[in-house]
């Protein structure tokens, strides 16, 4: 919702042993733990921290989760805001809302700024085609630019952002001091797919006999977020049946349910 565009989010106590999988992507954001704690570590030697990182990879696969997990480990604040809250403003807000945002990040160092879905603002700029709204991105995307280069490496601010698309991204935005990492975040294989179960079976009263290594090889495509959504309508469906506990029929249940509303998405955006 638009109140929520820029907040200090409490759930910091997200924490990398609630991200299951990722293994590359997780040792990479480690070094951006270390340098939110130990910046002087860096600095006296010389080295420049990184103002930002960007996390690419499908919807779904855990780049808000790994971004929240970077602030928890690290114990610092989080900020995130989602780029397209930024696509319908009036001229002028959206460069705005980026400044505060950057106020407040500088005031809570050393601290996360996360930036969902940055393809919304930071689409390669084209010829001008005339639309207003296209201009006033234009003003988001060079205040963002802006406020990258305005502050220090070691105003202990690190900007994390995630994309699906970081092929369309301004090539302004990938510059040295920039976004100058990118970082995969890919789907699950079917190992990662079993971990990623197992993190969200926690939470439900399961028959002892279920198999996650079964279920991990049932989802072949699914995201992290799809086997989050299996584990909550495997239980749903359990209670429905009024079951004591969630068996493996619920899950098979709920995948068919789960791949039912994929090939519903995939139809309407053929
Ligand atoms: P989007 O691009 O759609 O914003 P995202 O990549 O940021 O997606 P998240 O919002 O982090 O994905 O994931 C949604 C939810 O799916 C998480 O809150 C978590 O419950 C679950 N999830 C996704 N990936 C993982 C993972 N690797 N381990 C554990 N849970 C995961």
């Amino acid at each position: 919702s638009k109140a929520r565009i820029f907040d200090k989010e409490n759930d910091t106590k997200v924490t990398f042993k609630d991200v299951a999988g990722l293994g590359e992507a997780k040792v990479e954001v480690m070094e951006v733990v270390d340098f939110l704690k130990n910046p002087q570590k860096y600095s006296e030697l010389g080295g420049k921290i990184p103002k930002g990182a960007l996390l690419v990879g499908p919807p779904g696969t855990g780049k808000t989760l790994l971004a929240k997990a970077v602030a928890g480990e690290a114990n610092v604040p989080f900020f995130s805001m989602s780029g397209s809250d930024f696509v319908e403003m009036f001229v002028g807000v959206g460069a705005s809302r980026v400044r505060d945002l950057f106020k407040q990040a500088k005031d809570k160092a050393p601290c996360i700024v996360f930036i969902d879905e940055i393809d919304a603002i930071g689409r390669a700029r084209s010829k001008n085609n005339g639309w207003s709204s296209n201009d006033e991105r234009e003003n988001t995307l060079n205040q963002l630019l802006t406020e990258m280069d305005g502050f220090g490496t070691n105003a202990g601010v690190i900007i994390l952002a995630a994309t699906n698309r970081a092929d369309i991204l301004d090539k302004a935005l990938l510059r040295a001091g920039r976004f100058d990492r990118q970082i995969q975040v890919d789907l699950p294989e079917i190992k990662e797919r079993e971990a990623i179960f197992g993190v969200h079976l926690q939470k439900l009263k399961l028959d002892p006999a279920l198999d996650t290594a079964f279920l991990a090889k049932q989802t072949p495509g699914f995201s992290g977020a799809d086997i989050a959504n299996v584990c909550n309508e495997a239980a749903l469906i359990a209670a429905r049946n009024n079951k004591a506990q969630v068996e493996k029929q619920d899950f098979l249940d709920a995948i068919d349910r789960i791949i039912g509303g994929l090939e519903r998405k995939n139809k309407v955006y053929k």
